[in-house]
């Protein structure tokens, strides 16, 4: 059975089940491969794939394989051509999440920094009910990486043991989600998203020296509180307790938009009900990515 059609694997697109990798690979021995999670969301108005800050993505995507000292892989030309002809390639017409990643081929050890190998797929992904919904999240047991142990900020495949960790714990414990803390004792992120709340009419979320991914979601939720809302977001440490005393928390992504949290360990944040902040910031971040608006057509790549 395969996901989609076609898969991109170093220059060809592939019948899904024919894009293999080696088990004495480094990736497959080690980790060692570095990825970025796009979305593509169509536009059945417009008959278009809007890809949501190619740019930003393929930059990120470029420092985690300067940090992993990867040896010169395609350029960010032709990784947007081989994206945009695998879109075309599985004729998407719905809303899709797209996996792109560098990985350590070959038959090298630890050290090895090449041949490097480039995979992308691209399947059909939905938001999750949790956006409109809300979810609830656990404060993980778990530490997030810090940044002179594997850091955060780098995108590479091995951290997500560390994510991994944290989402089953709340999963079997029956949360939607985990926040992480870490080695300060100070809150981080999700396993896959950045979180934010609100405070006395404040938009906070833990700085970017807090064991974080850089996310491109963050920097637009903040970009978009500032143009629409003319609230400039506070970045500095959080303690737990405040996610607690917080009138509204919410989590970001990629792969998560904008979700709210409606309750932290079972304690309800608010009222526990979507915010209307939360709310108000998520009908615009939609609104934008989908290009129901025209605004901020610069962070939209059309595929088609
Ligand atoms: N933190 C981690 C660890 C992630 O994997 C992701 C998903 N890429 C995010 C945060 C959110 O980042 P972005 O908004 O760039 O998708």
């Amino acid at each position: 059975m395969s996901a989609a059609d076609f898969a991109y694997l170093n220059g060809e697109l592939l019948p899904w089940n024919d894009a293999k990798i080696h088990v004495f690979s480094p990736v497959a021995k080690y980790g060692i491969g570095i990825f970025e999670g796009i979305r593509g969301y169509w536009n059945g108005h417009e008959e278009q794939l809007f890809l949501f800050r190619l740019k930003e993505h393929l930059d990120r995507y470029a420092f985690s394989q300067k940090a992993m000292r990867f040896d010169e892989g395609p350029s960010s030309r032709e990784l947007t051509q081989a994206l945009i002809s695998l879109c075309h390639a599985n004729q998407f017409r719905t809303t899709v999440h797209i996996r792109m990643m560098a990985f350590v081929d070959g038959l090298g050890e630890m050290s090895a920094t090449g041949p490097v190998g480039t995979a992308i797929t691209a399947l059909p992904r939905a938001t999750t009910k949790q956006v409109s919904r809300g979810a609830s999240a656990q404060i993980s047991s778990w530490m997030r990486i810090s940044d002179n142990v594997m850091p955060a900020r780098i995108k590479c495949n091995a951290n997500y043991h560390n994510s991994r960790l944290a989402v089953m714990q709340a999963q079997l414990d029956g949360y939607d989600v985990a926040f992480l803390l870490n080695s300060r004792g100070k809150l981080a992120e999700a396993p896959a998203m950045c979180v934010f709340l609100v405070r006395h009419g404040q938009l906070v979320t833990p700085s970017g020296t807090n064991d974080i991914l850089e996310s491109i979601t963050r920097r637009t939720v903040i970009e978009i509180a500032e143009e629409y809302l003319q609230l400039r977001t506070i970045e500095r440490d959080v303690d737990r307790t405040e996610l607690l005393l917080a009138d509204e928390v919410f989590y970001c992504g990629t792969g998560a938009e904008i979700t709210p949290v409606t309750s932290v360990d079972r304690i309800s944040i608010g009222d526990g009900k979507l915010g209307p902040l939360t709310s108000k910031l998520r009908e615009i971040y939609l609104s934008i990515v989908m290009g129901e608006t025209k605004d901020h057509s610069e962070w939209r790549t059309a595929a088609y």
